[in-house]
């Protein structure tokens, strides 16, 4: 049994601020990689810019990573990075901006090799990569996941190289500025890291513990996502139970419904955590046959009484997905020809038991 995760972490109110000393030691000058908007409204990019101000470290910033950015897009703001000698990256927001500064750090480091690499199993290093989360769902500020849009095969898929962020300086506050349907979508994608690994093949005693402690936390303030008005302290607690999520599909990785989640994304637009939420309930039914006392104590932990009321849960939250019988199929034959996404799961799938799960 082996657990690593070498992301240093600070978890609390101002962190950015409490902790800017150690994020401007990586470097004298910093790319800073962010979305158009949601940084600037809930006063993470300004937390930052002042902490490198105050300490005299330069800094560039790209603010055009939408949703699920692409090749293009880490080429792009690499070649600005590279331009102006940028030595360190710091994401900032939710999950597309920081999978992103970790294939940018890459990149920058590379500069002589084609995108290709990305994609390549080879060993490469990359450049030091801060993160400041400002969502509650992908926990890539303690993953070394970074997944991208791949115009070329279709689909979304992490690089091949483990990126762990050197620093995360996680500041629950942002999340107040957050609409209440990224609160929803990202919260379900963190209970998506849960659950999945939690029953990952690849599970141990090591990354149960942060499932666990983390479902416990989840399980508090899922009222949250029916329209309860959040406090601060489910704010802190939202944002625990994301990066409690990050630090144990550091470990196994994920599963059938983040697999069958891509496909949803990438040709529908769905976003990724709603995506994701769909297949719970079917990849729980899954599981309960084989293994019904660790669903049922999973199901408790998350604060459910029985699987037809997280189902119940789930519906309300995301309401029905709207998938054709041929998108079904394509769906089906994807996951059937990806022997590391059936792999994930501890025992043998048949096409029948992921077909019950797209129901
Ligand atoms: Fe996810």
């Amino acid at each position: 049994m082996n657990y690593y995760m070498p992301t240093k972490v600070y978890q609390e109110k101002n962190a950015v601020k409490q902790h800017g000393d150690e994020m401007v030691a990586y470097g004298k000058k910093a790319l800073i990689v962010t979305g158009a908007h949601s940084s600037k409204q809930n006063g993470a990019l300004r937390d930052v810019t002042d902490v490198l101000e105050t300490h005299s470290v330069e800094y560039i910033i790209y603010d055009r990573i939408g949703e699920n950015p692409s090749i293009r897009m880490v080429m792009d703001a690499a070649d600005i990075g590279r331009d102006q000698g940028a030595d360190f990256v710091i994401g900032i927001g939710g999950g597309s901006p920081m999978d992103a500064a970790k294939a940018i750090a890459l990149m920058i480091l590379n500069r002589d090799s084609s995108q290709e690499v990305l994609y390549q199993p080879m060993a490469l290093r990359a450049l030091p990569v801060v993160e400041v989360p400002t969502t509650c769902g992908t926990g890539s500020e303690v993953t070394p996941y970074a997944v991208l849009t791949r115009e070329d095969i279709q689909t979304k898929q992490s690089i091949s190289h483990r990126i762990f962020p050197k620093l995360a300086l996680v500041d629950p506050g942002y999340l107040k500025a957050a609409p209440k349907s990224v609160l929803t979508n990202t919260a379900i994608d963190a209970l998506g890291h849960l659950i999945e690994s939690y029953f990952h093949a690849n599970a141990t005693e090591y990354s149960r513990m942060f499932a666990v402690q983390g479902m416990e936390v989840w399980g508090m303030t899922r009222d949250i996502l029916l329209g309860i008005e959040p406090e601060d302290e489910d704010y802190d607690r939202m944002m625990l139970a994301s990066s409690l999520a990050g630090m144990a599909i550091a470990h196994t990785g994920t599963s059938l419904p983040h697999g069958l989640s891509y496909y949803l994304t990438f040709h529908k637009g769905i976003p990724h955590g709603k995506a994701v939420g769909y297949f719970l309930p079917g990849y729980l039914h899954l599981f309960a046959e084989k293994m019904d006392v660790e669903v049922t104590m999973v199901l408790r932990m998350l604060g459910f009484g029985s699987l037809e009321q997280f189902t119940g849960f789930i519906r309300e939250c995301l309401g029905a997905p709207e998938i054709t019988e041929t998108e079904k199929r394509i769906m089906l034959d994807e996951i059937m020809a990806s022997d590391r996404k059936l792999a994930a799961v501890p025992f043998e799938v048949t096409r029948e038991d992921v077909a019950g799960m797209i129901k």
